[in-house]
């Protein structure tokens, strides 16, 4: 109980009625029936009240609940982790849009049953960073779970490496099902961990999971129910079905990350969403200077989850997805696509649908690997086209253009973003003379972190190379462009609007969250200014044409 100790620190998508000793927000009511219905509102969002109706129930759910899953972390199998400090409210209908559920979480909001000896609090720092970078990813178009408020509980210590304060977010998704909560139920066979033996496997609520998983959080097509007319047994195929829907979201997920930048540092299985939202916010980090090899978490020593490593991680998740699921899958072909599995078979045939499942699950990890590899490179290409500001796809603009830029930014340690700010404002004409080639490549090596290591004559030789055939390409593709005016202004204009001019940075993080540790007031100020250009990435932040290095807009830099 923290009583009226709080402050809340922002909740960008709620209008909430101004209050007594709290920060005015969007709302201005301070009527007592404001006042109250504001203290409500922060009570349940700081987990200081139980949101319930007579019975317990938020219509038909029982609420809070929290939800028991494992994992693998770093590659070893590490038994059961959560929800150690997540806690779920409600699940809601959106309001626009009947089909989708919104789940409200809580983060830090205390204890739960799968706490382990942990206190199942956070601390402000990382509420204040998975609250920005969730939306500024939301911004990119990144797939995320969003944040929708962020309490601050100053008055409740929290015991880290030093004292810090509590914080309860509030995060939103539609669902917080993850690999991990699939394997948690299905343990692999070899573990004895922490002298716990052999945990159990629990074929029928797995089973339970993935039906629930598919129909309802995946929606996936074609599927026959048990029950349904014409199904038989649990239900046709729709193991390999899930698997494969779950591959595909998550392709897409990292290849966002790869083509922004973003390192989310901890892609355990437990942290891999079966939604492919990136969850999870740690020890993320942009990308500044383009480093393939870069490791963002600390504690990552042999750089498991380096960038470059990022999607052959996604498909290790899978792999383990896979293999928890496998007693379930596999049988399909055999039964003109019904499923029959182990799980459920009856004696007679049990050996035969283990037999299945092992024949039809490895046929399913090759589809699978296949499935995610293909989507991401889709869709790395769709969005390498849009921050090259190309429209016409070609087989080998990867190897052409993409891959060389990136060699170029690595070999001359140039920041990433701003790199391709910059190429926003290439047109071809800038080859037409020497002299309009040489100054745009001055304005691109000035992006050097190491500018007294930079070897100039290479960089120039090498630039102009890539710079001469990249003109070429878009000069190829004008046709695609007709009808929209200038050209060259329509796509530096469509180029601006795929490379973000704001990027939620490590420094940036540091200084804001000093800013809110030292001085709510002016903290709370900054923190909402760094939250609405995390939410408007492009808007040309600053003096038009005048690309500030921080991103900032003057005031907020000044602050
Ligand atoms: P992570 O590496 O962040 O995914 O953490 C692994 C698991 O540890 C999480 O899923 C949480 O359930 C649990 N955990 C982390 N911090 C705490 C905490 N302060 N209290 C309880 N559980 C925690
Ligand atoms: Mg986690
Ligand atoms: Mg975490």
């Amino acid at each position: 109980d923290v009583g009226d100790a709080f402050e809340l620190l922002g909740a960008p998508s709620l209008t909430v009625p101004a209050g007594q000793g709290t920060d005015g927000g969007a709302g201005e009511g301070t009527s007592a029936a404001a006042v109250a219905a504001r203290q409500e509102l922060v009570d349940v969002l700081s987990g200081n009240a139980v949101l319930m109706n007579g019975e317990g129930k938020v219509g038909d759910q029982w609420a809070p609940w929290s939800l028991r899953y494992s994992g693998h972390q770093f590659g070893n199998w590490a038994g059961q982790l959560g929800d150690g400090r997540a806690i779920s409210l409600l699940a809601t209908p959106h309001p626009d849009d009947p089909r989708t559920t919104y789940e409200l979480q809580l983060k830090g909001a205390g204890r739960t049953p799968f706490s382990r000896m942990a206190d199942g609090l956070a601390v402000l720092r990382s509420s204040i960073r998975e609250f920005l970078c969730s939306e500024a990813m939301h911004a990119l178009g990144i797939p995320t779970t969003r944040a929708l408020s962020l309490i601050h509980l100053p008055k409740l210590p929290v015991e880290r490496e030093r004292i810090e304060s509590a914080c309860v977010l509030t995060r939103v998704a539609p669902s917080f099902i993850r690999i991990g909560s699939f394997e948690a139920l299905n343990p692999p066979a070899q573990m004895y961990f922490l002298g716990g033996g052999q945990q159990a496997a629990d074929l029928d609520a797995l089973r339970v999971l993935g039906e629930w998983v598919a129909r309802h959080v995946l929606a996936l097509p074609d599927v026959k129910w048990r029950g349904d007319e014409g199904a038989e047994g649990p239900g046709d195929a729709w193991g390999t079905k899930l698997v494969l829907e779950v591959a595909r979201r998550n392709a897409k997920m990292v290849a966002g990350w790869q083509a922004y930048g973003f390192m989310h540092g901890v892609i355990n299985t437990d942290n891999v969403s079966i939604l492919g939202l990136t969850i999870d916010y740690g020890p993320y980090a942009f990308m500044d200077v383009f480093d393939p090899w870069h490791i963002c978490n600390h504690s990552d020593q042999e750089g498991r989850y380096a960038y470059k490593y990022q999607p052959a991680m996604i498909i290790y998740a899978l792999r383990a997805l896979l293999n928890a699921l496998a007693p379930l899958i596999g049988a399909e072909d055999e039964l003109g696509g019904k499923a029959v599995s182990p799980g459920w078979a009856d004696d007679a045939s049990k050996d035969q649908a283990k037999e299945w499942s092992k024949r039809g699950t490895e046929l399913v990890k090759d589809e699978m690997e296949r499935v995610m590899e293909e989507a991401c490179a889709v869709e790395y290409g769709r969005l390498m086209h849009r921050r090259l500001g190309l429209r016409r796809i070609d087989k080998d603009d990867e190897s052409k253009f993409a891959r060389p830029l990136l060699s170029l930014m690595e070999d001359h340690s140039l920041d990433f973003h701003r790199t391709f700010r910059r190429l926003c404002f290439f047109t071809p004409s800038v080859v037409a003379s020497e002299e309009s080639l040489k100054a745009f490549i001055d304005s691109l090596l000035e992006l050097s972190s190491e500018p007294e290591r930079l070897d100039r004559i290479r960089g120039h030789s090498d630039w102009s190379e890539w710079l001469r055939k990249y003109a070429a390409r878009i000069e190829s593709e004008r046709d695609h462009w007709d009808g929209e005016g200038d050209v060259d202004a329509a796509r530096e204009r469509e180029a601006k609007s795929a490379n973000p001019r704001f990027v939620l940075r490590q420094w940036l993080l540091e200084e804001v969250i000093k800013k809110v540790e030292t001085d709510t007031e002016s903290g709370k100020r900054v923190l909402g200014k760094v939250l609405h250009m995390a939410c408007n990435p492009y808007e040309p932040w600053g003096a038009e044409g005048v690309e500030d290095e921080s991103g900032l807009d003057a005031e907020t830099k000044e602050e």
